[in-house]
């Protein structure tokens, strides 16, 4: 196990970096990245610059989606006699970053795994969101195209917790506005730009979220927070048939069963699998 003082021992370091302040790097953070013989960096240029605030000069080797594959063997082979980095470009490694695979790769070569926590904006965000804590799932990014990211969703209606996801600034909106159709409008939170200059959390509903940032979208790294699904007791059948039915007077199918989602707050799934059997009857 490698010590706070002398040499590293040989292995991989899995080490996390700030998410926008540096001085969130953890001392032992900047002590390793320091003495490793290797930094595997998803880009080196970024790392570039950590590397010059602590006054570092340490070779690297980029580490990214379009290369891990080709390079991986020769970062094991490395790690049998030095001790090398991975660092992603922001917070933790491996969380919807790079690196699972070579922690997987170098396990299975018997190569020490060390990690060396610090920032990950998920958890940053759950601290700031107001939510409950106890049980969270941690969604990464959804999927770009409309028909997977609503399945994504979709998937996750039923989990009884916390739901956490990553985002970019101009697509928040539409996502929050996604998350309402599909899981009813929960109560949420939107973080961005956490441990920087504008950081800004806003908690609210995933509809009132979503129209305050469809004019103006948050500018910067976004995390949405969506609280579990609520105890609170699920309108009856006959209630639910009474809503959809006087919405699919006034409606499109698809625009009854978002109204009545987003109102009595159940599944859009739910409530579809229901007008459908009210349509055939
Ligand atoms: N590995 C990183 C971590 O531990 O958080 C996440 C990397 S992922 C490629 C980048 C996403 O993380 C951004 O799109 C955003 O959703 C989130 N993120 C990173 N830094 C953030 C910050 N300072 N404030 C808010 N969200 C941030």
């Amino acid at each position: 196990m490698a010590l706070l003082t002398g040499a590293l021992s040989p292995g991989l370091y899995i080490v996390a970096t700030p998410i926008g302040n540096l001085g969130d790097l953890s001392p032992r953070a900047a002590r390793i990245l320091a003495g490793v013989a290797l930094i595997a960096a998803e880009d080196t240029r970024v790392t570039a610059k950590l590397l010059a605030h602590i006054d570092a000069k340490v070779p690297m080797q980029p580490y990214h989606d379009h290369n891990a594959d080709a390079v991986r063997p020769a970062l094991i082979e490395r790690m049998r006699g030095d001790a090398v980095a991975l660092v992603s470009d922001a917070g933790t490694p491996l969380i919807s970053d790079p690196g699972y695979k070579l922690v997987r790769d170098a396990r299975a070569a018997g190569i020490e795994v060390i990690t060396i926590p610090g920032p990950c904006a998920a958890v940053a965000a759950l601290t700031l969101a107001g939510l409950p804590t106890d049980r969270f799932l941690f969604a990464g990014f959804l999927p770009a195209k409309a028909g997977a990211k609503a399945a994504a969703i979709d998937e996750l209606g039923a989990v009884r917790a916390t739901l956490v996801f990553y985002e970019s600034g101009p697509r928040t909106s539409a996502t929050l506005a996604l998350l309402a159709e599909r899981l009813g409008d929960r109560p949420a939170a939107v973080a961005r730009e956490i441990t920087k200059k504008f950081e800004e959390t806003v908690d609210g509903t995933l509809l009132s979220l979503s129209a305050r940032y469809a004019e103006a979208p948050p500018r910067g790294e976004v995390v949405i927070v969506v609280g579990p699904p609520g105890e609170a007791v699920a309108p009856s059948a006959a209630d639910l048939d009474t809503a959809l039915i006087a919405a699919m007077v006034s409606h499109p199918l698809s625009a009854a069963v978002a109204e009545v989602s987003a109102t009595l707050g159940v599944a859009r799934k739910t409530i579809y699998a229901r007008a459908l059997e009210l349509k055939s009857r």
